[in-house]
């Protein structure tokens, strides 16, 4: 089932150009049930994006479902200063229980973006009460945290940030690990030493007035799911370390299991300042995040009236009890059943099925972790030249999708999948089979009107 345009006269969509709604109405979900997703009148769609990277143990978890409703009959709200609910604090010694190393404290917020914010303003203020003048940040190009404007103005996809960076001093970029397509044209292995080694550089020339540098561990989500080796995080590591840069891993979308290890950042053996976790920390159930420091990073804030050492931030919602029933139930979910290391077939089972979209005169790359797995469409395979933008490849495909039931959801033009881990070896492959016809129906549509 689909609305009409009048009964969405008062919505304004995220990310959408309301110009294609007439066309494109959304459907209206009903209910939802591992990775499928059901319409009113009953119809269904596999999610092959876990709805926005949240919905990663599946919708309708009974276990997770079974959480909220028990805590929901106790109390939905409590202020978090004077007051804490039980779960919120399970979740926390959930959380740091399961983090890399170090990482001992952490700070509840609302979604990624907050966590984004919080992180870089802890990492301002620690340099502020050390006394030292440490006020700028680096980045990675290519990088995306977050949609408000401190998240902004560390994150570099020019389509999203450019009108905005006109705004901020401060932060600089080194280059992308994005070695498909190497802005400077040079081959994968050097394009990615060049990466880091402009990063290297950003902080030889003022490494000593920067606060910290973020970046998003192993892959850069939203910039086409573009997977980095674990040796340039390494050096990401290392170059921070060098000029005492504070790390701070966006594990926003890629942590709690997505790349095949519990958090991104341990393909790398290293263990950062701050981690940022959101999206699937409730299981996609209620908006939750947090930021986790180290104790030392803790230790600055930790002070008595009257003195500045005092974190003044909050959110209305922080610590939200039913939130924090919800992110307690999959924490203890993916403890249980050994997440990610039990996925470890699966995930195999994924990444071989994804490798033959190769055979595709029309996929350019194709680009996997864990339980992700991303395609990169091209015109031409040879040249790498991408289709005409005003084609819109990838969107004609995400709608002819939608019609065989199947939900994704395109970064340009790279299409992905990034399922619940719930999902089976059966769905992987008609996901994979529903994804195929749309591609080949759209492209056969787009010769004919050519
Ligand atoms: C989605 C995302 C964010 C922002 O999270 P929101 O909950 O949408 O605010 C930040 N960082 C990364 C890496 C993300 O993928």
């Amino acid at each position: 089932m689909r609305l009409s345009k009048d009964a969405l006269a008062n919505i304004w969509f995220p990310f959408t150009y309301h110009g294609d709604l007439e066309e494109n109405p959304p459907i209206v979900v009903d209910r939802g049930s591992g990775v499928y997703l059901y319409d009113k009148s009953g119809r269904g769609y596999i999610d092959a994006i876990g709805s926005w990277w949240v919905s990663i143990l599946g919708h309708n978890h009974p276990e997770i479902t079974a959480a909220v409703k028990e805590q929901l009959d106790k109390v939905e709200h409590v202020l978090m200063a004077g007051c804490i609910s039980e779960p919120t604090v399970e979740t926390a010694r959930l959380l740091v229980h399961m983090m890399p190393r170090g990482l001992t404290r952490v700070f509840f917020s609302d979604n990624g973006s907050t966590a984004v914010e919080v992180a870089l303003k802890i990492a301002l203020q620690y340099w502020a009460l050390r006394g030292e003048q440490r006020t700028e940040f680096v980045g990675l190009s290519g990088s995306y945290h977050g949609d408000t404007l401190g998240a902004m103005a560390v994150g570099m996809i020019p389509q999203y940030h450019t009108l905005f960076h006109e705004r901020f001093k401060g932060f600089s970029f080194s280059l992308s690990p994005y070695c498909y397509r190497c802005p400077l044209g040079l081959d994968k292995q050097t394009c990615e030493a060049q990466c880091v080694e402009s990063l290297e550089t950003l902080l030889s020339e003022h490494g000593d007035r920067v606060a910290g540098c973020i970046f998003e561990p192993m892959v850069q989500g939203a910039a086409g799911m573009r997977v980095y080796p674990a040796k340039v995080l390494k050096r990401i590591f290392a170059a921070c370390r060098t000029h005492s840069v504070l790390t701070v891993a966006d594990e926003v979308a890629m942590g709690l299991g997505r790349t095949g290890t519990l958090f991104a950042c341990e393909h790398s053996g290293e263990s950062p300042d701050i981690m940022c976790v959101a999206k699937g920390l409730t299981g996609g159930y209620m908006p939750m995040s947090a930021t986790v420091v180290r104790e030392e990073i803790y230790a600055e804030f930790c002070g008595a009236f009257p003195s500045d050492r005092i974190f003044h931030h909050g959110h209305s919602y922080t610590g939200n009890p039913l939130a924090s029933a919800a992110a307690q139930a999959t924490l203890r979910i993916l403890l249980r059943d050994r997440i990610p290391q039990s996925l470890g077939r699966l995930a195999q089972h994924f990444r071989r099925e994804l490798e033959k979209f190769r055979e595709l005169e029309c996929v350019g790359d194709v680009r996997s972790i864990g339980m992700v797995g991303a395609i990169e469409l091209v015109a031409n395979r040879g040249s790498k030249e991408p289709f005409p933008a005003r084609q819109r490849v990838a969107f004609r495909i995400a709608r002819r999708a939608l019609d065989l039931g199947l939900i994704i959801r395109p970064l340009g033009d790279v299409l992905y999948f990034m399922p619940a881990y719930v999902i089976t070896e059966d769905a992987i492959d008609n996901m994979f089979h529903l994804a195929r016809l749309a591609i080949g129906q759209t492209l056969d549509e787009l010769h004919t009107s050519a």
